[in-house]
């Protein structure tokens, strides 16, 4: 039968105590900390170790580091994780999570494993406008993060892309350091809570742009114009900036939980102060998570308390077993 053969399949892998879904700053954190506790640890990576760090150009806000470039705050990362052991396999896409007689069954591209705890540390994928000049001016002027790039645009105009609350909030942040800030949304009306749209049509430095979209991306070294087209009067003009913000959405990576844990408006995944999730032994932290803010401080921090908490989650687990208890919260 099939699923006796998918079974034997799976018997055949090794049982891992801790599997992490994705090597970002979060899943790297929690390698660390899996491994360093000696508990059998994989992460699971479809491309290379370092998530989002590998499309940042430059961090200015790691406590520790006043500049760091992202692809060596990666290779720093990845060095410490596996100093203590943590298995890391690239390359490798998970496709599903289910879980099953107390454990997790995960398949990826390249094989199934089992485990007892799965941390999803997965994070998730801006939306993008896909117009010519985003891809290549990525890092050079584009930005789809204003805590992170708010700072490299002091003085300079901005423009913001998007009529939601983060693309209101964002932009209401992005008046400290703009000497302008453009928002230009494709519809008259914005879809973000009344009193967010209230702060930034008071704010004399912003002007709104309704009805319009973003044609293209242009500059030289980086981002000097951006071709607008007002899509009721289609009219078309070069409009002059320095920083492109885009917040059209942002797509949390968790298509391969074929069980739903619990989830926000957005699909973020809801996690109790343990890191835990709807699900027993499935934990998330990083920017897949639901919370106020993503940053690399708090995806390595609640990666900490994840890793940490699937380890007490092992222990009681195991006494539960020896003990043939039944299971309750661990302590
Ligand atoms: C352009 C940019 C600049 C930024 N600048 C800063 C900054 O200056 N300071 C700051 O603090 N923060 C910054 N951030 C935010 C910061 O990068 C994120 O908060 C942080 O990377 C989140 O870490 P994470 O591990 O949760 O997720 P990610 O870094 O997104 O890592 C998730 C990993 O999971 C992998 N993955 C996804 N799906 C699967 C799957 N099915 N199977 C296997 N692997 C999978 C991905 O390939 C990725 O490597 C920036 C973000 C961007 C986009």
């Amino acid at each position: 039968m099939p699923q006796s053969r998918a079974a034997s399949e799976i018997e055949m892998e090794e049982m891992y105590d801790m599997l992490i879904i994705g090597a970002g700053p979060a899943g790297l954190t929690a390698g660390l900390y899996g491994s360093r506790s000696n508990l059998k640890t994989v992460i699971i990576e479809k491309g290379l170790p370092g998530g989002e760090l590998l499309n940042t150009e430059a961090i200015e806000d790691y406590t520790g580091f006043e500049h760091v470039t992202g692809v060596e705050l990666a290779r720093l990362m990845e060095n410490h994780a596996r100093k203590f052991g943590v298995e890391i396999k690239t390359l490798e896409e998970v496709t599903s999570v289910v879980r099953r007689d107390g454990a997790f069954e995960v398949t990826t591209s390249e094989a199934k494993y089992k485990a007892l705890t799965v941390i999803v540390t997965a994070g998730g994928t801006p939306i993008k406008l896909a117009v010519p000049g985003e891809d290549a001016y990525a890092g050079r002027g584009v930005s789809y993060c204003a805590v992170c790039d708010g700072a490299f645009f002091n003085g300079q105009v901005i423009t913001v892309v998007g009529g939601g609350d983060a693309a209101v909030e964002e932009a209401n942040y992005l008046t400290r350091f703009g000497s302008k800030v453009f928002v230009v949304h494709r519809r008259d009306q914005f879809r973000a809570q009344k009193i967010l749209q209230d702060q930034l049509i008071k704010n004399p430095k912003v002007e709104i742009i309704w009805d319009t979209v973003v044609d293209d991306i242009k500059g030289n070294a980086e981002v000097d114009r951006i071709t607008l087209h007002n899509r009721k009067t289609d009219k078309k003009w070069e409009h002059p900036t320095q920083g492109v913000f885009i917040f059209i959405g942002f797509k949390p990576n968790t298509y391969f939980l074929e069980d739903h844990p619990e989830h926000d408006i957005s699909g973020h995944l809801i996690t109790n102060d343990r890191m835990e999730t709807s699900i027993p032994g499935l934990f998330a932290s990083g920017d897949i998570r639901s919370q106020l803010v993503r940053q690399i401080t708090n995806a390595v921090g609640d990666a900490t308390v994840a890793a940490l908490a699937a380890e007490k989650y092992i222990t009681h687990l195991r006494h539960i077993q020896a003990s043939g208890t039944t299971p309750g919260s661990p302590a």
